[in-house]
Formats: C-alpha cells, structure tokens, sequence
C-alpha cells in the first residue's frame, strides 16, 4: 500500500540541499510541497517588485530542482492556512511539515495551523532553520534574553553548530494534485523590474558562497567597508530565500577558517561574527516582537519626528545633493542592494539630518530591498536612529561627508552610481561645495547644512531625554 502523503508547507527556504524540512516530510513517503501565492494587489506596505520578481524565481528553481529528485511544488493562490485545510482534505495528507518563520506574522499563521491540525487529526511537525540557533538557545546568566551584541556573540559562537543535511536522493510527489502555474509578479499587480538583478536560485547562491570564500572572505575586515570593491559575501537575498541555509555558510566559512593561514583568518572570523549579527536580530524580534511598532529603548518613544516631506522625497530618488546619500539610495533603486556600510549612512542621514521617523525608512527599504528581511532591517534601522537594541548612541552622528573622505575617498562608489559627478573631481565629493557653488550642472545643491542638522538632533534627543527620564 502506498503511504498516505506528508506536505511541505513552502514559506522562505527554497532549497533541496541542507534542507531539514524536506528530508523529513519525504522520509517515510510522498510529499507534497506547496507554495501559497497570496493574492494582495500592487502597493503592499513592504513589498516591491524587485523582492518580488527574485522570489519567483526562487520558487521556479526550487520547482525544476524539486522535479530533478522526482517531486515538484504545487502552487496555490489565497490564504495559507484555507489552503493546508483544503489540501489535507483532497490528499489524505497524514502530517504537515513546516520551517518556523522569525516574524509575528508568520508565527500567528503557526498558531492557527496547530489547532487546525489539531481539528482534523494531522500531525504537525515544526522544523527551525532560519537561523542556526533557536532565539531562545541563548540566554544571559540571569536567564535573560540578550539585549548587547557582543556577549550574545561570544554565547552563540561557544554553542555547538549543527552539520549540514545531504539532499535527498529521491523524492515523489503524487502527479493527481492540481497545481497553478509558477508566480509572475503580475500575480500581485506588480511589473517586472527593469534592471537587471542578482540571479536567483539554489545554484546561483551556491556560486556566490564559493566565490565568497575563495575571493572576499580573507580580505573582509579591511575589505568589508569600502563600497566601491566586491568586499563582502552578497550572500543576504540568499539567507532571506533559504537558497543556503545559515548551517551551510557557518559550516564552510568555518572550514576555510580551519584551513586558512593566519593572515585570513581574521577576516573569515570576522564574516562568521557577522552571521551572528544576523542571529542577534533575529532573538530581538522573537523577544520583543513590539519592535516592529515602537523604539526597543523605550526613553526613545515618542520622539517628535518631522512629517514627510520634499526632502524625504529628495532622499527617495538620490537627489539630496549629497553624493554619498545619493548613490546609496540610486543603488538601492537600481539594483534592490545597498551596501552596508551606505546603508548606515543613508540611514542616519534620514534620522538624523532630516529627522524623520526611522519607520518610513525601513518601509522604504523594505519595499526596494531583495534581501529585506523584518528582523534586520528592523534592527539596522532602529541602530541607525540610535533607539535599538545595541544601537550608535544618539550623539555619535555619522557626518556624511567624513565618511565619504574615510570610505570612498576617491568617489568610485559615488560615481559609478551618480553618474552627473562622473567628471567631478574626487576631491569636490569630499566636503560641501564652497560658496554654493553646483559641483556639476545636473546635480543639486546639498538640501541642508549638516553642522546645523545634528545640533537640532542632540537638542531633541536630550530634550526628550530629560522630559521622559
Ligand atoms: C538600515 C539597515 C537596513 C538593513 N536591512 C537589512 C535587510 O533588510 N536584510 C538583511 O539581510 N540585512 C540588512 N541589513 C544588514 C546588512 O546591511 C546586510 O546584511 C548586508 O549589507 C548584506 O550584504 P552581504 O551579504 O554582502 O553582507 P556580508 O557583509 O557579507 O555579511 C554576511 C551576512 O551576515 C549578515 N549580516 C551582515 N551584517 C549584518 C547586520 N548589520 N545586521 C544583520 N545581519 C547582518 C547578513 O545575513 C549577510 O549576508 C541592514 C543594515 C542597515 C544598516
């Protein structure tokens, strides 16, 4: 007789190879993996098409992966929970399988899931792999979460580290199983990006994460800052869409630390420190899942933010006469990337100088970003505005243009993506224009004086500080 079926349910990991999930729902049979295409249309508050498009096609070489070891995925449109019920109901299905999700959202469809399983007698089996421990692995002395990055570092990097599980020799899927046709982003009302984006899927990130450790991964800690060179992994969209798993990456960065010579070393320590920071913001959520609506330091609440203005829209487009702002925020546009160290930059520079809430930037980053990710966007964000957790002191305000003389001295990074400052003279790139004075023709005038701007933020910051505490 055959065995009745187990699903998959799909959500974020779309991968055959160290794939808990799918090695155990296909252990004892048939499997049905099914991805849920919601069907919200257009301006969804944190998605955009560039996520978007990539996820597709994560889910189409998940599907011709899938099909290479005998299954495939089955593609359902609506809500996922009416879609499991549906589901267990036509297959007959005997449990269901699924990998936990780090946000509110996704652990509120768990709950419902549990009872629903409940109700109709299925077994449920719940799998974690989004990050390599479990939030709540770690805890302080006092049987605390931890709120500081450093000594939650130095407990996750003493915690032993599970082995990557090989593929599956061989799966089945039942072919009776009605299926709709792979995701365009048509499907959410969205056209396809333009600009040509990072390759999807399993094979291109594991290309990336060898290309990391062969080529960036020595050289990270004095590479990993200067946005003009390939200094770091590119390795986030792929942990976001589970291409490789967290297990995968720790597992060969640590080898080629093991077999590295010592001047490599520091650097691979470095990036695997940085998987941590990852890890962090993810325990930060699971604990204090509030994050997402208000400041993590609560002397931080209640800030009296600027409303939107011309200028947030300057800083949407690049167009804030600051080359460094600009050509983080054109990357982002352009590509769906941004660089970390910009990133901060930009970030700070929305806080900061034009005081706006941290939230319309980590909406906006969210909605353009291909590896954005709730927790650490969330995380980056609040650090940035100095309200996080572990976060840059409310003083210590990153000048745009001492990070520029520091980061991308000669502007390759502002030129390759500002290109009306292609011809400029680096060094005009470095400081405010003199005597307001365009430094090219096409390129706007800074929109403020940054001296100017970060006294008004010390001054509301210790305002609030004094008025609250
Ligand atoms: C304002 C702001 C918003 C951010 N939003 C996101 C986001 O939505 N998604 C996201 O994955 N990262 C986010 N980051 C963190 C960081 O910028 C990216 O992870 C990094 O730039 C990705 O490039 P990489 O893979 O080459 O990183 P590498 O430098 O090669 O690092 C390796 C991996 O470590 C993790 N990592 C590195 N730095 C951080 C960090 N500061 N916080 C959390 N994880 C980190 C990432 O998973 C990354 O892929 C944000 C940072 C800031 C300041």
């Amino acid at each position: 007789m055959i065995p009745a079926p187990s699903i998959l349910w799909v959500r974020r990991d779309f991968r055959v190879s160290d794939n808990e999930a799918l090695t155990a729902a296909a252990k004892d049979g048939p499997i049905i993996p099914v991805y849920f295409a919601t069907t919200w249309s257009q301006n969804h508050h944190w998605t955009g098409p560039k996520r978007q498009h990539f996820l597709c096609e994560c889910l189409a070489s998940f599907d011709a992966n899938l099909r290479t070891l005998g299954a495939r995925l089955i593609i359902r449109h609506g809500d996922a929970l009416s879609g499991l019920r549906s589901l267990i109901g036509e297959t007959g299905a005997k449990a269901v399988h699924y990998q936990a999700d780090p946000d509110p959202h996704g652990k509120k469809q768990e709950s419902a899931l549990a009872l629903l399983c409940q109700d109709l007698g299925v077994e449920l089996i719940r799998h974690y792999e989004v990050s390599i421990h479990e939030p709540d692995a770690l805890e302080t002395q006092s049987a605390q979460p931890y709120r500081v990055y450093t000594p939650f570092s130095k407990a996750w990097l003493a915690l032993d580290k599970p082995s990557p599980i090989p593929k599956p020799k061989e799966l089945h899927t039942p072919v009776d199983i009605a299926s709709e046709a792979l995701p365009t982003v048509n499907h959410w009302g969205l056209e396809k990006p333009d600009s040509q984006l990072l390759e999807a899927g399993e094979r291109a990130a594991r290309k990336r994460l060898k290309y990391a450790l062969e080529h960036v991964v020595s050289g990270y800690s004095d590479q990993r800052d200067i946005p003009s060179v390939p200094g770091t992994s590119r390795l986030s969209q792929d942990l976001r869409f589970g291409l490789l798993s967290a297990r995968t990456i720790h597992a060969a960065a640590a080898d080629a630390h093991e077999h590295a010579c010592a001047a490599a070393r520091d650097g691979i320590f470095k990036f695997i420190k940085e998987i941590a920071w990852r890890e962090f913001y993810i325990a930060i959520l699971h604990h204090w899942p509030e994050v997402l609506d208000h400041e993590f330091n609560p002397d931080w609440r209640g800030l009296p933010w600027n409303e939107p203005d011309d200028k947030f829209e300057l800083w949407k487009r690049g167009k804030t006469g600051f080359p460094i702002v600009d050509a983080g925020m054109r990357e982002l546009l352009s590509t769906g990337y941004m660089h970390n160290r910009v990133r901060m930059i930009t970030a700070m520079f929305l806080t900061k100088d034009l005081h706006h809430d941290w939230k319309l930037g980590e909406s906006f980053f969210m909605q353009h970003l291909i590896d954005g990710e709730i927790a650490s966007n969330n995380g980056g964000w609040q650090w940035s505005a100095g309200t996080g957790a572990d976060a840059a002191p409310y003083f210590r305000i990153q000048n745009p243009w001492s990070q520029t003389k520091r980061y991308d001295p000669k502007g390759l990074y502002i030129k390759k993506w500002v290109p009306e400052l292609k011809d400029v003279d680096a060094k005009l790139l470095l400081d405010p224009p003199e005597d307001d004075q365009p430094i090219a023709d096409d390129y706007p005038l800074p929109c403020l004086d940054h001296k100017t701007e970060r006294e008004r933020t010390l001054a509301i910051f210790k305002k609030h500080k004094e008025q609250c505490c």
